[in-house]
């Protein structure tokens, strides 16, 4: 496996890689790699002959007061997987090779789809998002690009902006990986003590409560969302940011499920905010 640090030095062995007609397969990382990761890089062996992971903590889409220094770092457990997984290339730059000092990045606007759920919660956080995720593939090149629906405002506006740029990428979207209980894999969740750990299912039991409703044909997503809200409010250590339905299409709230549509929640507790969505079933 390459382990590449310069920004250029990425731009050229994507290249080649290429050059021997091989499709480029990339996964966008932070780093502190889980099973969540690993099941997009094993997506990517399946579906490209060459696969790049990068490992870079963005600073761009954290906000003052965020854990920008104590995001949990380790780039040799990290490059450990990345090998185990048969990645060809890992990017692991510093920050002046993503934003080179007195360089005018483009900067691609999430509009207000950026200004609500985590764009409302984190400010500026999904334009730094797309800032990383545009500079990424402008270095890459034509590929395939892999994200996990964990992230689903993220990626919904990184397709977007795939889509309204023509990049010559596809985004694949990739399945949640999750714990026994449902809790979403997540890098932050080693934070939590015991007992927020054993509390943290609460998003996903919020979102299968959501998920059986709607199931049984409630379209009414105002039932889905109070359902959401009970279910994380009874949850002593978790403080509801939201929980809502939005369009698959848009990303804006939809007060019914006539059309494809997921439901999403955010929640704090002590230690780290935790968030989580489910693509809601249409009613047979
Ligand atoms: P991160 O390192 O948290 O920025 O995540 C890098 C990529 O992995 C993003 O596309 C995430 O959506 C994806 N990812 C994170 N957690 C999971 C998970 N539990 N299941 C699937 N994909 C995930």
């Amino acid at each position: 496996m390459e382990l590449i640090r310069g920004a250029e030095e990425l731009r050229r062995a994507t290249e080649s890689f290429r050059g021997d007609a091989s499709a480029v397969g990339l996964i966008p990382t932070m780093g502190s790699l889980h099973e969540g990761h690993a099941s997009l890089i094993r997506r990517a062996r399946e579906e490209a002959e060459r696969v790049v992971v990068s490992i870079f903590v963005n600073p761009a889409q954290f906000g003052p007061g965020e854990d920008l220094d104590t995001y949990p770092r380790d780039e040799g457990a990290d490059l450990e997987v990345c090998r185990r997984l048969g990645v060809d290339a890992a990017w692991a730059p510093p920050a002046e090779e993503v934003y080179p000092p007195g360089v005018a990045l483009p900067q691609p606007d999430p509009g207000p789809v950026g200004e609500t759920f985590e764009g409302a919660a984190r400010p500026g956080h999904l334009h730094g998002v797309l800032k990383v995720v545009h500079r990424l593939l402008d270095l890459t090149g034509p590929c395939r690009a892999y994200f996990g629906e964990k992230d689903a405002q993220q990626l919904f506006l990184v397709h977007r902006m795939v889509e309204e740029k023509g990049l010559p990428v596809t985004v694949v979207p990739c399945p949640t990986v999750r714990e026994p209980d449902g809790l979403a894999l997540s890098s932050r969740n080693a934070r939590l003590g015991p007992e927020e750990r054993e509390q943290a299912g609460c998003l996903f039991l919020a979102l299968s409560e959501a998920t059986a409703l709607a199931r049984a044909g409630e379209k009414n997503t105002a039932i889905l969302i109070a359902a959401m809200a009970r279910e994380i409010g009874a949850t002593p250590l978790a403080r509801l940011d939201y929980a809502a339905v939005v369009g698959e299409d848009t990303f804006e709230p939809v007060t019914s499920l006539d059309r494809p549509a997921r439901a999403i929640v955010a929640a704090r507790f002590p230690s780290a905010r935790l968030i989580d969505n489910l693509r809601l079933p249409q009613a047979s």
